[in-house]
């Protein structure tokens, strides 16, 4: 599904992907670990044409996905959520996972006066899909809730409710289950194992929770200073020395 051939990007002195070259097939679970700099989210902005690459080549699909504008990529059927949660805090649940399924939808790429029609009769299906992932993910009781107020490990999968309502086939996890606690990380690796298997999903997704990346992910890969130093199942990854010396350390 996913070839990542030779990534560079520099900003200014600093080299954040150095030669990177992976590949995803269709339905893996990836994991993408390193150190604070290592170049993980970069690599996300990368492939979500935040930012352009120095050299390097992306396949996805079979297309060249460095020559996709920025606003094609959800279209494209890739949807990601972030490190800082990027709620709209005043507007509700339902609002906000909203927004992920308009992002699949024609609104904006055509005179909203001829497509006025169409979208009313959008809309009622897009707020469907909104609730059936809603439900899915446990938060209808809180649709109506403003984001503002909720619990953190409740927005942490808001943020996820609102990705999956784009329909993506390629999902970019940026540190799902950072600040939750063992409960929650648990819960939250369970609901993404079944949803992956119901939607056939792929995923990439960066993680410093190493029992979560060992207990989700099928594959791992490791950068250090932008460049990739392990990458295999995770169970060899975890004892590779180059990531024990770079990241994991010794117990
Ligand atoms: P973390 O685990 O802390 O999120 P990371 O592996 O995601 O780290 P990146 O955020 O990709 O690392 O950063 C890689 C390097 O690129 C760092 O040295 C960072 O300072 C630099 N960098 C990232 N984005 C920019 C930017 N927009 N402008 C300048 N430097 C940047």
């Amino acid at each position: 599904m996913l070839e990542v051939h030779d990534l560079t990007v520099r900003f200014g002195g600093i080299t954040a992907l150095d030669g990177v070259g992976f590949t995803v097939a269709q339905g893996e679970m990836v994991g993408l670990i390193g150190p604070n700099g290592a170049g993980k989210t970069t690599l996300f902005n990368c492939l979500t044409r935040r930012y352009d690459a120095d050299a390097g080549s992306v396949a996805y699909e079979g297309r060249n996905l460095l020559a996709a504008p920025p606003h094609a990529i959800t279209r494209l059927g890739i949807a990601r959520t972030f490190q800082n949660l990027g709620l709209f805090s005043r507007m509700s649940v339902r609002d906000n996972v909203l927004v992920g399924a308009h992002t699949h939808g024609r609104a904006g790429f055509w005179s909203a006066a001829l497509w006025l029609p169409v979208l009313r009769g959008e809309e009622a299906g897009l707020r469907r899909a909104a609730d059936e992932v809603l439900e899915r993910l446990g938060l209808t009781a809180v649709a109506d809730h403003p984001a503002a107020g909720l619990p953190f490990g409740t927005l942490k999968r808001v943020e996820l409710a609102r990705a999956l309502a784009a329909r993506p086939r390629l999902l970019l996890l940026d540190e799902p289950v950072n600040g939750l606690n063992q409960a929650e990380v648990a819960e939250f690796a369970a609901t993404l194992r079944a949803i992956r298997a119901d939607l056939d999903l792929t995923v990439i997704v960066v993680e410093h929770h190493m029992g979560f990346v060992m207990g989700t992910c099928d594959r791992v890969v490791c950068l250090d200073f932008g460049r990739k130093i392990a990458e295999g199942p995770p169970e060899e990854v975890q004892r590779d020395p180059a990531v024990i010396e770079a990241y994991l350390g010794t117990p």
